[in-house]
């Protein structure tokens, strides 16, 4: 299993159609929109995630 970085859906990687390569490493999406979405500001979804806890709030 995956995360979509854009949204936070775990998908599974084999499954996923979606997918989009940044840095060298491959990003999955649950759909073209969670894509689109990476593609276009791949640098603040793609640093959001590297290490640790999943679920930020943002207050
Ligand atoms: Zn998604």
């Amino acid at each position: 299993m995956v995360t979509d970085v854009v949204c936070g859906m775990h998908i599974d990687e084999t499954k996923a159609t979606e997918k989009s390569e940044y840095n060298g490493k491959t990003y999955c999406f649950c759909s073209s929109s969670c894509k689109s979405a990476f593609e276009k500001e791949p640098k603040k979804y793609a640093e959001r995630k590297e290490s640790g806890s999943e679920h930020q709030h943002h207050h």
